[in-house]
């Protein structure tokens, strides 16, 4: 590695400063990512900022609105163990706990992998699903972007320059979590993630929604199967129809993990398997 300053702030204020004061310095969070890209050479920062002792970014709490802020800093590991996502949000923790092994969710965070945008990555997928909120601070103030415009491509958010993520809000999504991902082995990345929740009593969807990940630049979430789903019987050749609807939406890659088509061959199973668990 090429010589690196270290700076390890105090505050939020502070982090900010360093990175305004220097355009190629890296915030560092859980370093399961940014450490692999630095010994790997495909970064080459002046300066690593850490993250690990602004208290604003830490602590998962309940607000009056029934949303939970997670704060940026909180691992995997944490959200996985968690009860305060019970009531309204278990797909949280259930992502969070399908994530790599026990090793990275203990060190990585979520603000991290949102920061880093990678569409294969659990956390994208899951926050469009249930339309979580993305909290921003930079130079110009504080923001915040919902899930679905913040993760834009291929290790491309809406974050810019000088930016640090504080915060991740998730409202109360109704119904059962789904949280179901195909990888080739326990502890590497999806070939295929299904995200979302639903309500289905007697057979009958009351309100679904569903996100597919790890199957192109972004997330995809279409309202059109949702509103085919819902208020419906889910008859075997519906549910099949909407598996075919995400499958034609998607745009996956060849790669490592599967191919194009394998993705979206085995996606309407994985809907099917989603939607029966619920049921
Ligand atoms: C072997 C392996 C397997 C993995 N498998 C999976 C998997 O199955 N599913 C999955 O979802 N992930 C997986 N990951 C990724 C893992 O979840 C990482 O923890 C995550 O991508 C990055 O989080 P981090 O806290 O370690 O971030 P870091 O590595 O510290 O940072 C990542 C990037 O984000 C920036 N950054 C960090 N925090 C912030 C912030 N708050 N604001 C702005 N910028 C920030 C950094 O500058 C850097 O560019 C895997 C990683 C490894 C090494």
């Amino acid at each position: 590695m090429t010589a690196v300053a270290y700076h390890r702030p105090a505050c939020l204020d502070d982090a900010l400063a360093l990175l305004a004061a220097d355009e190629d310095a890296r915030p560092l969070a859980g370093g399961q990512t940014l450490v692999p890209m630095l010994n790997l050479d495909l970064l080459a920062p002046t300066a690593i900022v850490s993250l690990a002792d602004l208290a604003d970014l830490r602590g998962i709490a309940a607000l009056a609105d029934g949303s939970i802020r997670i704060g940026a800093m909180e691992t995997h590991a944490r959200i996985a163990a968690s009860r305060i996502f019970a009531a309204g949000q278990a797909l949280v923790p259930r992502a969070a706990g399908h994530i790599a092994s026990p090793a990275i969710r203990n060190f990585g965070t979520i603000g991290g992998a949102c920061a880093h945008g990678d569409p294969v990555s659990d956390w994208p997928v899951a926050l469009v699903a249930a339309d979580a909120r993305i909290e921003i601070a930079g130079p110009a103030g504080r923001r915040g972007v919902a899930a679905a415009d913040f993760f834009l491509g291929f290790l491309t958010t809406a974050l810019e320059p000088g930016e640090i993520v504080t915060a991740i809000v998730v409202p109360p999504v109704p119904g059962r979590a789904i949280h179901l991902r195909y990888s080739r082995i326990d502890s590497d990345y999806a070939t295929v993630i299904v995200a979302g929740a639903a309500d289905i009593r007697d057979g009958i969807c009351r309100s679904v929604r569903l996100a597919v990940g790890a199957c192109g630049p972004v997330p995809v979430r279409l309202a059109a199967v949702e509103d085919l789903l819902t208020g419906r019987p889910l008859e075997p050749a519906l549910v099949a129809a909407a598996g075919r609807m995400l499958a034609e939406a998607i745009d996956p890659l060849d790669d490592v993990r599967g191919s194009a088509a394998y993705r979206r061959r085995i996606l309407p199973g994985l809907v099917a398997r989603a939607l029966a668990g619920v049921a």
